[in-house]
């Protein structure tokens, strides 16, 4: 039987947030913001482990409380998120784990994941060949800029926002991953982009509007604000 590990990655250092450490570090709702991703991630009942890449440089100072027993940290991580991810798929290949097993990389940042919203993930994708991701439907307009003007619209039928958690079989995303490894892992902005290079199509799961990866300076107080509403 497949079990299903959690990968966070967050070995990032978060330039565009304006914080003076990684912003996965930074506090919302009384604890590091990441504190909150992960107790996300381990109320899912089927999530056997958890495994957080952490930078070899990373020299932060974890709370005495709220760690999930069954997660673990990994200091393995790269120079781009991917590298990361990759790393951590060796590692968790490295330490027995079962390459027909399911991960789900989630971002370290993106604290306002829910349980059911990863639940709902794992039951669209456990029987599905190639896997799948969390996504929102394009909301707004969208348009492509040329110095600083519109250059056109574009039709937002059919696109998606890439959200996570993204969940694929161990060994496939090792693999998907290690193909693109020699071109440093060039485009490949989330797990999904090195599977599609394989010609698969993963499945699109609609996630919320909440599921959003703090980013920038403003988003935190958001963060914090939707924490502080559902506690
Ligand atoms: O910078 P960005 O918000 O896109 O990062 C998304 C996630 O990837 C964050 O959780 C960040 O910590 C992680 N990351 C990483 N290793 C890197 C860069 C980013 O684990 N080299």
């Amino acid at each position: 039987m497949s079990l299903f590990h959690a990968l966070i990655p967050c070995a990032g250092s978060g330039s565009r947030a304006g914080t003076a450490q990684p912003k996965q570090y930074q506090p919302v709702a009384g604890q590091p913001m990441v504190m909150h991703t992960l107790q996300a991630l381990a109320a899912v009942p089927g999530i056997a482990s958890g495994w957080v890449i952490l930078s070899p440089a990373d020299d932060f100072v974890w709370p005495q409380t709220g760690w999930p027993a069954h997660f673990r940290r990994q200091a393995c991580g790269g120079a781009s998120r991917a590298e990361s991810v990759f790393k951590g798929l060796q590692a968790m290949l490295g330490a027995g784990l079962s390459g027909q097993d399911w991960v789900l990389v989630h971002d370290a940042a993106r604290c306002l994941v829910t349980p059911a919203e990863v639940q709902r993930l794992i039951d669209a994708c456990r029987d599905d060949a190639v896997g799948g991701l969390l996504a929102l439907p394009l909301p707004d307009t969208l348009k492509t800029e040329a110095g600083g003007r519109v250059q056109q619209t574009v039709a937002r039928e059919h696109k998606w926002l890439a959200q996570t958690p993204q969940m694929f079989r161990l060994q496939a995303l090792h693999d998907a991953l290690a193909a693109v490894a020699g071109s440093g892992f060039a485009g490949i902005t989330d797990e999904a982009s090195a599977v599609e290079r394989l010609g698969l199509q993963p499945r699109l799961v609609e996630g919320s509007a909440q599921n959003f990866k703090v980013t920038y300076p403003a988003d935190f107080a958001l963060a914090e604000a939707v924490l502080r509403s559902r506690a």
